[in-house]
């Protein structure tokens, strides 16, 4: 898929299965006077080809003597349109054969069908949004929580191309002043302090790393904050799982259809939709601390925001913190929280308890709680201590949070430039090669907004959405 064509029109359904209505949507110069050939208003006096945008206007699609439907149709006049061309919306009944009838009908008169994404990305090359608000479009269809469409809505007006502007802006203020250097190499000038220049470099570079990091945080959001419940067998791992899915499962199963592709136990709280991911290691026989050394395993805590250590109540108090310490020595610095829960609670006194929980507090690294699945207690604390696991703080900003992978990639690859920048500063290596790194710099971050994004890519971009969109 390449630049958008001129001329071009294209058709698509715009709805998923299933309702009562459907959106077919029509894009490109002409596709009025197209639509005009099929489409008879139920007013004769209405002529659509004169119709002004945003016009509603109820009529019947029929081809030569066939009826096929009744239907609504909208009209949109470039550039006030989603893609900036001229437009058509036919709303029909959601029959299949209806839907299918009209885009035949469409394709009978010459208008294309669309591939995947291409009317955003016709609303992207016609300038009516950026390419990362392009890439909330498709994130906004898929958030599953109000955290993930929290996100996907702020980059979707614009709130994260804003920020990453402001410091192209920046970027772009600092090579002008290097440049100028350059032009007056040959009397070898130096306009700028050094030091004042190293001080903005530091200044873009550690907001371009906090922008970085912050995509942990985004992309558990995005696709649902993984939670790893480990611990050995029979600790009432899977009643505590199914303890707190218990409310879940009873909405959840009233809603048709999922985004997933894979099977998983997914709980939504606090706004927030934690993904359970299966442990199938940690759960079968076999010794713990050796089923934990199981590189599947690893590689599952690792990938964790949270980590749910299952212990029995009847265990010492040394054994609840050395299976705290066994995860911790292999989730390592990579950032997940970890919560010790100690299960069948029921069977101890609440004396015990207590001094357990003694105990417990000056040799457990992390945040114990006791339970118990087969009397439904202390789960409350489980789903509070959950939600505290995530850094919900952030999300009160969030155009600093970064969700899509390119973008992170892409700020990476700024964030390397500007240390090279920072390495050339100190090592006093010539403004010439300082220049290409600062070039580089401006040219990583306008990939994000797609100031500079190779055809290839943006194909690869669009190709992900959903026909229709
Ligand atoms: P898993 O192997 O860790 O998933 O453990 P299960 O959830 O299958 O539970 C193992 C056994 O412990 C089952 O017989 C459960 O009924 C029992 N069990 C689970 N939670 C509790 C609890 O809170 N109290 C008591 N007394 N028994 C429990």
């Amino acid at each position: 898929m390449n630049q958008v064509q001129k001329g071009k029109i294209i058709c698509a359904p715009a709805t998923s299965g299933g309702g009562a209505i459907a959106l077919i949507r029509v894009s490109g110069q002409g596709a009025v006077e197209t639509l005009s050939e099929i489409f008879q208003p139920a007013d004769n006096q209405i002529d659509i080809t004169k119709a002004k945008g945003y016009s509603l206007i109820l009529g019947t699609i029929s081809s030569h003597d066939e009826f096929i439907d009744q239907v609504l149709v909208s009209v949109f006049r470039a550039p006030h349109s989603y893609t900036g061309e001229e437009m058509v919306e036919i709303s029909c009944h959601a029959s299949p054969f209806i839907q299918h009838r009209i885009i035949e009908i469409l394709i009978e008169k010459g208008v294309e069908t669309a591939a995947p994404g291409e009317f955003t990305m016709r609303a992207f090359m016609n300038g009516k949004m950026d390419l990362s608000q392009a890439e909330a479009v498709a994130d906004i269809i898929a958030a599953d929580s109000e955290a993930a469409h929290r996100l996907a809505a702020s980059q979707l007006r614009g709130g994260f191309s804003a920020g990453i502007e402001k410091l192209r802006h920046e970027l772009v203020t600092f090579a002008s002043l290097i440049e100028l250097e350059l032009d007056f190499s040959e009397e070898d000038v130096q306009f700028a302090n050094r030091f004042a220049m190293t001080e903005t470099v530091i200044k873009i570079k550690d907001m371009v790393d906090r922008l970085a990091s912050s995509f942990r945080l985004g992309n558990a959001i995005r696709k649902g904050i993984p939670v790893v419940i480990a611990g050995r067998p029979n600790v009432g791992k899977s009643s505590l799982l199914n303890l707190l899915l218990q409310e879940e499962r009873a909405i959840v199963s009233d809603i048709p259809g999922t985004t997933r592709d894979t099977i998983e136990e997914v709980l939504h709280l606090g706004g927030l939709l934690f993904r359970f991911i299966d442990t199938a290691g940690l759960r079968e026989g076999g010794d713990e601390i050796e089923e934990l050394g199981m590189e599947r395993t690893r590689s599952k805590l690792r990938a964790a925001e949270v980590v749910l250590a299952v212990a029995e109540a009847t265990d010492t108090d040394e054994s609840i913190a050395a299976l705290a310490a066994s995860i911790g020595e292999i989730t390592g610095n990579s950032g997940a929280r970890l919560i010790v829960l100690v299960n069948k609670s029921d069977l101890i006194t609440r004396k015990r308890i207590a001094e357990l929980k003694r105990e417990l507090k000056d040799i457990c690294p992390c945040p114990a709680l006791f339970v118990s699945a087969s009397q439904s207690e202390g789960i409350e604390q489980v789903r509070k201590q959950l939600i505290a696991s995530v850094e919900t703080g952030k999300l009160d900003n969030p155009q600093y949070i970064v969700t899509n992978a390119r973008h992170y990639e892409a700020l990476k690859n700024v964030s390397d430039s500007l240390r090279r920048v920072l390495d050339g500063f100190r090592d006093g290596i010539p403004t010439v090669l300082i220049a290409t790194d600062v070039r580089q710099s401006i040219y990583y971050l306008g990939q994000i907004t797609g100031r500079i994004t190779p055809d290839d890519i943006l194909g690869e971009i669009f190709s992900k959405f959903c026909i229709g969109k």
